[in-house]
């Protein structure tokens, strides 16, 4: 752990005495000691800290190579290796870095839309629960009723003293300014709590699953002066009973009886937005694709809407009565082969094998 300033993590001053180094660390031991502070994993980190500093630091010499070699220093007395040396110089970039990223803050919602919704585009009124920052304390965690003291060891700037290479926030105010005498009562400390609030997110027509919709700073808040992160809405489109979509087309299976498909008629069906009718021509083979022009989904960038391709299929009648099957069967004698000349060709074909 070279990338430490003890001098910060005693909060002392670089010119401190011996006698002044000392009292620091005895008194920082007995705050952060583990049997003072049993199972807090802060509590047994700093403490580490203190030991490691007050090592450094009590003896002359050692202080005195301390002060010489800075960030290159190790407690062992062996100079640094190459990858040692990489490693300060990340965790010096890193803490450069860090205190702007508010990945942490941003919050992830799964938007589930009909496709009619997606048609018409739709305002949602979604109830999120985010973090928001302690009316009581205004974040600070401490008790409005004088529950602060400013931090003695950076006077309530925040800063540490002393090489900028280092971390520059104070070691024992966490580069807040000042400590919690006294917890805010609402808050516990926490300085954050987690509410409900009602959020309106306007979805444009055409969106498709996968989609993500920004709402910037709908997030969480922090504890400081941080601004808030993004509400990130994914959009989930449910699959229709009816429609099946095709990027911006959608596609309706259309069942026609055998008197409909031969003769020809005009058929009524469902749209996204209501119904239409459609002719269909003498002689409609199944499979065959009839398309209604700009009846199919808007397109998010405002481009020419999508269609509606109804595929025809045949639908076999079932539970014939016995009149109904012979009807059937004698309309079926009437017909020359002319009638069926795929169906007339196989046979062809079959005859000519035989
Ligand atoms: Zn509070
Ligand atoms: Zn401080």
């Amino acid at each position: 752990m070279p990338t430490r300033d003890y001098y910060n993590i005693l909060g002392v001053n670089r010119k401190a005495d011996a006698e002044e180094i000392k009292k620091a660390y005895r008194r920082l031991a007995r705050q952060w000691h583990p049997d003072h502070n049993p199972g807090s994993a802060k509590a047994a980190e700093r403490f580490k800290d203190i030991q490691e500093a007050w090592e450094a630091l009590r003896d002359p010499e050692e202080r005195a190579r301390y002060d010489r070699l800075g960030p290159f220093y190790r407690p062992e007395g062996r100079p640094p290796r190459p990858d040692e040396l990489h490693e300060v110089f990340d965790s010096v970039l890193g803490n450069l870095f860090r205190s702007r990223s508010k990945g942490e803050r941003d919050l992830q919602y799964t938007l589930a839309l009909s496709l009619e919704e997606v048609a018409s585009g739709v305002n949602k009124e979604l109830v999120v629960p985010r973090m928001v920052r302690c009316e009581t304390c205004t974040g600070s965690g401490a008790d409005p009723d004088q529950g602060k003291r400013t931090c003695e060891v950076c006077g309530g700037s925040g800063k540490a003293t002393g090489p900028r290479l280092w971390r520059t926030a104070c070691y024992h105010c966490e580069g807040r300014g000042f400590t919690v005498e006294r917890p805010c009562p609402t808050c516990a400390g926490a300085g954050l709590h987690e509410r409900e609030d009602k959020v309106t997110v306007q979805v444009p027509a055409g969106v498709a699953s996968g989609q993500k919709l920004k709402l910037a700073g709908k997030g969480n808040e922090s504890r400081g002066r941080g601004t808030p992160g993004d509400l990130l809405v994914s959009v989930s489109v449910s699959e229709h009973p009816l429609f099946l979509r095709r990027g911006e087309d959608i596609v309706l299976d259309l069942p026609l009886t055998i008197a409909e498909a031969t003769l020809g008629t005009e058929a009524r069906v469902p749209t996204l937005e209501g119904t239409a009718v459609i002719r269909i021509p003498p002689g409609t083979a199944a499979g065959k694709t009839l398309r209604l022009q700009g009846r199919g989904l808007p397109r998010v960038d405002r481009g020419p809407r999508g269609d509606l391709h109804l595929r025809v299929i045949l639908e076999v009648p079932t539970q014939l009565s016995e009149a109904q099957s012979s009807a059937l069967a004698a309309w079926a004698r009437s017909l020359p082969p002319e009638s069926h000349p795929q169906r007339a060709a196989l046979d062809l074909a079959v005859r000519n094998r035989s």
